[in-house]
Parts: structure tokens; C-alpha cells; sequence
């Protein structure tokens, strides 16, 4: 971004607090939005309401402002961006890009498997319904390769058809889907950055390709190795990662540089907040970020 502004992004889900892995990405992506000289922005991505945690945004939110994060302007939410989505789903069915499909999660159960574990759709209702069958998802056709260098993880080439399939970008359930709401929001706020979790470099494709048929350019991407648990498996919610809103967020803030491939020197072990955040600002380097990380044994996980 030599000629515009760089902007980079956090987007929790609110399903639940935040923990070791989640602070890592966000702060990956404010040292990394910063270093540019660039606005960081905070959205909530609580477009899947059924799955949205009453009150968890707002405990994300107060732990972010404890650990010093400073986000530029008004913080999105994605459940009040319907209108945006509804806008960008028209101009995708007027382009003949999306499709109606009346298959069953029972019909698909036996499609063969994308890249993401996802069921990959076999095409059944590509070119029609079928007589009876009524319209329940709305799929985008999804061909060609996309190919784009990720700033921590290298070059990623992957198949549309074979790695993912046709995706849905409108839910059975009404709703839009998590593909189609961050190309649209990441778009309206001029996103020159994605630095995220490497859990959503499978995601990629797909959203470089709705980013094209929107008619924006795809951003800059930079995929955060994943924290694991001692068992080796991703933090999440699902694995009862600890939540960090109680950690110590000087100590929780090294961990992270530090897993980061951040080097900060021990005296910052006493140091406050500030002075944690200055020196890893000053310091940021995505070059040093490993493309995995084995667990370390903190207190954090
Ligand atoms: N909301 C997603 C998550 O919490 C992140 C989406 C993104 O950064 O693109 O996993």
C-alpha cells in the first residue's frame, strides 16, 4: 500500500472469550497494520447469530481494552450489515454467478471432502433444481485456480472446483453465509491486510474469488501459525481453550510476541503494558513469524 493507506483487521466470532490463539491473531494483526503505518478496525463477526454466545462480544471487547489494543473508528457488527450482504448477493445472482440449490445435508453426505473437511458439492443442482425440488441454499460457481503469495505461510495455489467446490454464499436458514460477509466487510472497509489464525488459509480461495467477482481486489494475506494445546490440537472454543480475560496481559502479550517469533528481551518481563506494546511495534517483523509453531508450555493454554 504505497499509494492508500494500509488497513489491517481483527474479526472474533463472539462464540465464546478469547484465548491464547485468538490473541495471537490479534495481535499479529495490529503490530502488523501499525508497523505499515496503517488503521487497525475491530469487527464482531456475529453474522451467525444461532451460533453467537449472548454477552461474549462485549467480554471480547472489554478483554481487548484491557491488553492496551486501540482500534480505529467504530467497531462493525456484522449482524447489522444485512443490507450490505442482500446488496452484494444481487449483484452476484444478476451476474449468474450464484444458483439455487434445494439439496439436503443428507444428500451430500457423501460428496467427496473439500480441503477445509467441508463436503465438496458435487454440482447437482448447477444447471436446475430438478422438477419438485424447491431452492434452500444459494451457491456460488466456483471454477479456476487462484493463486496468491500468503506473507507467512508462502505460495498457495489451490483448485476451486477440486479444493472447494461451489460454496454457499446464502444459508438454507436465510442467512448469509461467513464467506460471502467478510469479502463484503473486508471490501466496504478497504482491507488492504487479512493477518488471521492459519485455520482460514482453506478459506482463502474462496474468498479471493468472491473479492474478484465483486470487483475488488483481493488483499494482502498473512496466515498466523496456530497455538495448540498440549495434545497438539487447535485452540478453540471446542477444545475448552483457557480464556484469557483473567491472564496477566503483560505476561499473556510476551507469550504471544514470543510465539510470534518476536524476540522481546527479558527486562520487558517487568516492564508495563506500554512499554511491551513500543518495543514490539518497533520490533515488528512478519519475516519472523513461523509458518508453525510446536506448543510451549504456558499458562496461557
Ligand atoms: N471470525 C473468524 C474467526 O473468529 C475470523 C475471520 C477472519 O479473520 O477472516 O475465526
Amino acid at each position: 500500500c504505497t499509494s492508500r493507506t494500509c488497513i489491517g483487521r481483527f474479526a472474533p466470532s463472539p462464540t465464546g472469550a478469547l484465548h491464547f490463539g485468538s490473541l495471537v491473531a490479534a495481535v499479529g494483526s495490529m503490530l502488523d497494520a501499525r508497523a505499515r503505518g496503517g488503521r487497525w478496525l475491530l469487527r464482531i463477526e456475529d453474522v451467525d447469530t444461532p451460533r453467537a454466545v449472548p454477552g461474549a462480544a462485549d467480554r471480547i471487547i472489554t478483554t481487548l481494552a484491557r491488553f492496551g489494543f486501540e482500534w480505529d473508528g467504530d467497531i462493525v457488527w456484522q449482524s447489522r450489515r444485512g443490507e450490505a450482504y442482500r446488496h452484494a448477493f444481487d449483484t452476484l445472482v444478476a451476474a449468474g454467478m450464484a444458483y439455487p440449490c434445494a439439496c439436503t445435508r443428507r444428500e451430500l453426505a457423501n460428496a467427496p471432502l473439500a480441503r477445509d473437511g467441508s463436503r465438496r458439492y458435487p454440482g447437482t443442482c448447477r444447471d436446475g433444481l430438478g422438477a419438485g425440488r424447491s431452492a434452500r441454499a444459494w451457491r456460488v460457481r466456483a471454477e479456476g485456480v487462484i493463486r496468491f503469495n500468503d506473507l507467512v505461510q508462502g505460495p498457495q495455489s489451490l483448485e476451486l472446483a477440486s479444493d472447494a467446490g461451489d460454496y454457499v454464499v446464502l444459508r438454507a436458514d436465510g442467512l448469509f453465509a461467513y464467506q460471502l460477509a467478510v469479502v463484503v466487510d473486508d471490501i466496504a472497509a478497504g482491507v488492504t491486510h487479512v493477518v488471521r489464525g492459519a485455520d482460514l488459509l482453506d478459506s482463502t480461495a474462496r474468498q479471493i474469488h468472491l473479492q474478484g467477482l465483486l470487483g475488488a481486489p483481493p488483499p494482502t494475506y498473512a496466515h498466523l501459525p496456530l497455538a495448540t494445546n498440549a495434545a497438539g490440537e487447535k485452540l478453540s472454543k471446542q477444545t475448552l481453550a483457557r480464556a484469557i480475560d483473567d491472564a496477566p496481559p503483560s505476561a499473556a502479550l510476551l507469550a504471544a510476541l514470543r510465539f510470534l517469533g518476536q524476540a522481546p528481551p527479558p527486562t520487558l518481563a517487568s516492564a508495563p503494558l506500554a512499554q511491551i506494546w513500543a518495543w514490539a511495534l518497533a520490533h515488528w517483523s512478519i519475516d519472523a513469524v513461523p509458518r508453525c509453531r510446536q506448543a510451549e508450555a504456558t499458562a496461557f493454554f
